[in-house]
């Protein structure tokens, strides 16, 4: 999800999609074009994919991101990216296309499930909350826009079962827009401060060992039903995570911890 300025929105690719609007799609195996979308792609992944996919796969965070990612610091942000890695051969199709689609389609990225929409936060020049932008941008190649299925950003979001990976990405997304300041004080991104707020969003077994293995809930006050939740649930966990990074970061308040 990609973080735009409102004086920039005019500038971008595709067409602007509010609510309720309509765009025309479908794709389906007998098309044309079927997969050409699952290779050489800049493919992020955002901290619940990550969640969904180690499930799905049965692997540890650190694994899943040594296996399959590349993580990468892009010029002007001060915190890194994940990319899903590509496979080693011609066409660096993606390490879950196999000969009948998509092998984890069930639990597939944010960005695979909203395509061809993308969505981003919009900042006003003034600070403030951000606003959600949609675009409808298929690529060239896709013939999906010239079938004749009709949507808008609800149903398609219904449809493609999208609801939870949008609201926790567009939090992600507006905690990362904060990482366009250095927050690090000279330490860096890949800092003692740097490493724990990338294991509070990418690796929550890692986050869930240092949650409850450490002193962590003695110098926290959370509810106890939500520690609850949280033993058990990678996602309670992962909107902890959000939460204390801002807090331990940024000093930004939050009802759901606070420290003793
Ligand atoms: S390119 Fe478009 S229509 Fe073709 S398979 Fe991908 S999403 Fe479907
Ligand atoms: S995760 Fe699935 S849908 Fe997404 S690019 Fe890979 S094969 Fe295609």
């Amino acid at each position: 999800m990609k973080t735009v300025k409102k004086e920039d929105i005019a500038g971008l690719q595709g067409r602007r999609l509010n609510q309720g609007e309509s765009f025309r799609f479908r794709c389906h195996p007998d098309i044309g074009c079927f997969n050409l979308c699952c290779r050489n792609l800049n493919l992020f992944l955002y901290p619940y994919d990550i969640v969904r996919l180690k499930q799905t796969l049965n692997l540890s965070a650190e694994v899943f991101l040594e296996r399959y990612t590349d993580i990468v610091l892009r010029e002007g942000n001060h915190f890194p990216d994940v990319l899903l890695r590509m496979a080693e051969n011609d066409e660096r199709t993606c390490p879950y296309l196999d000969e009948k689609g998509c092998a984890v389609y069930a639990d597939r990225p944010d960005a695979c499930r909203t395509f061809p929409v993308e969505h981003g936060l919009m900042f006003g020049p003034d600070g403030g909350a951000p606003k959600s932008v949609s675009f409808f941008r298929p690529p060239d190649f896709c013939l999906g826009r010239h079938e004749d299925e009709d949507w808008n950003l609800e149903s398609w979001a219904d449809d493609q079962e999208a609801r939870v990976y949008n609201r926790m990405t567009r939090r992600w997304a507006a905690i990362k827009a904060l990482f366009h300041q250095d927050p690090w004080q000279g330490q860096g991104p890949y800092g003692p401060k740097g490493k724990m707020a990338f294991m509070a969003t990418y690796n929550m077994d890692a986050f869930r060992s240092f949650v409850f293995e450490s002193s962590f809930l003695k110098r926290y006050r959370i509810k106890k039903e939500r520690v609850r939740k949280m033993r058990r649930d990678d996602t309670a966990l992962l909107g902890l995570g959000f939460e204390w990074i801002k807090l331990a970061v940024w000093n930004i308040p939050s009802q759901w911890i606070r420290p003793r």
